[in-house]
């Protein structure tokens, strides 16, 4: 994904280097062969890269905490050799049973990603196109990532903080919030706020019934934070695993006349093996408010009960867990026919991962929410990758641009200043 110059072409044909996307004008004439699979950890995001014997590389990204991935990603190596990379599914036939839950399906999604970038380039058309084409020339991104620290955890605390997010330059018309059980802090500011003790552990470990006094203390930092936003912006509420579903029922009854866009994995979810349908089924039936769960899920078989039960009103998967973005838009249709609306789940997706976001986000159905729009972490992400508009997001809106494969290109040597001495060979 360098920028391309004929001499570069020459050198990959060559068979010196492959890091170079290619134009339209200079697409291959035959059939493409995948010649190597390699992964860096860049910054802390695993990056994958599907090197061709044609000149075309593809990229794919994991999300930056998932930094123990690498041998995963290699692990499918054997696999893809061979292969014609533009056959995706037949391609990802292979390997995708050997994916699981969060986080064991994001290598396989990596590579999924990347093979979209091949075939898009090989084609000489945006990935959208391969996807079905442009539903929309902008995606709607909403606020996951961008933050401002927090001084306290009363609901005057979180008042002043979503002023801030209301002010943030991108314009979101949409942020989401942690709440209950995704909030330590939340939790812990007062005492005795559910019935077990606080948890350490692998993310979001806290569980139990709230008390009185939990519960009142969740809803008013959220009406607190409503007062802000009036109804020019939707807040989403990101509110557990965790929670009871009489709880569960409680609190999004306490939510109905505040309008609240969605609230998001309150009984299972991040990282939870099993997304128990049945249970989100009475809880959605119990409310008028949006339910959403999906992040953690791998495969439309994951998805399969949650949207035939109509267990859910919103489905937000990640394209870096799900198995790619082909997968989650296959999932989005399926969603569609079911009246389920879509926001993807993609905070910790990285820049070769909010390319994948816009491709997908073009081609989805009418069901499409909005993305939860992923930031470059470290900040030099953006010093290393070109194709990105400038601002990204106006008015809580990207603009879908039209490159071939996913549009965005390495700026190679500024990359491999970044590389770890174990990865110093990932662009050659
Ligand atoms: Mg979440």
């Amino acid at each position: 994904m360098a920028k391309w110059t004929r001499r570069n072409f020459a050198r990959t044909v060559a068979g010196a280097a492959a890091a170079g996307s290619l134009s339209a004008q200079s697409r291959p004439a035959g059939k493409l062969k995948i010649v190597d699979l390699k992964c860096a950890i860049i910054g802390r995001n695993p990056t994958v890269r599907i090197v061709t014997d044609q000149g075309i590389s593809g990229y794919g990204q994991a999300e930056s905490y998932k930094p123990y991935l690498k041998p995963m990603v290699l692990f499918y190596k054997d696999y893809l050799l061979g292969e014609d990379p533009t056959d995706v599914n037949r391609v990802m036939l292979k390997i995708r049973r050997m994916g699981a839950a969060k986080p064991w399906g994001a290598a396989a999604s990596a590579i999924e990603i990347a093979l979209w970038d091949i075939a898009g380039q090989a084609a000489g058309v945006p990935v959208h196109k391969l996807l079905g084409g442009k539903m929309r020339d902008r995606v709607r991104v909403y606020n996951g990532g961008v933050r401002f620290p927090m001084t306290g955890h009363t609901p005057q605390h979180y008042a002043e903080n979503m002023a801030k997010m209301k002010e943030a330059k991108e314009g979101f018309t949409l942020i989401k919030q942690a709440v209950g059980f995704h909030n330590g802090a939340m939790m812990r500011a007062i005492p005795n706020a559910w019935y077990d003790e606080p948890r350490t552990g692998a993310s979001h470990p806290d569980k139990g019934m709230l008390t009185e006094r939990g519960m009142k203390h969740v809803i008013a930092c959220v009406e607190a934070m409503k007062k802000v936003l009036g109804d020019e912006i939707g807040l989403a509420l990101d509110c557990g695993p965790g929670h009871t579903v009489k709880d569960s029922i409680t609190f999004a009854r306490a939510m109905e006349p505040l309008h609240i866009a969605w609230l998001e994995d309150l009984i299972t979810g991040d990282y939870t093996i099993h997304p128990n349908a049945e249970q989100y089924r009475d809880l959605t039936q119990a409310t008028s408010v949006h339910i959403h769960t999906g992040e953690q899920l791998y495969g439309r078989e994951q998805c399969k009960d949650l949207i035939e039960k109509q267990a859910v009103d919103v489905l937000g998967p990640d394209p870096e867990d799900v198995g790619g973005i082909g997968e989650l838009k296959w999932i989005a249709e399926y969603a569609d026919l079911h009246n389920i609306q879509i926001a993807p789940h993609g905070i910790f997706d990285g820049l070769i991962g909010l390319a994948a976001h816009v491709q997908m986000g073009a081609a989805m159905p009418q069901n499409f929410i909005a993305f939860e729009y992923p930031l470059g972490q470290p900040e030099w992400w953006y010093d290393i990758v070109d194709g990105l508009p400038n601002p990204i997001v106006k008015r809580g809106f990207i603009d879908v641009w039209d490159k071939p494969g996913l549009g965005v290109t390495f700026r190679v040597q500024a990359a491999k200043a970044r590389l770890a001495a174990e990865d110093k060979g990932f662009f050659d």
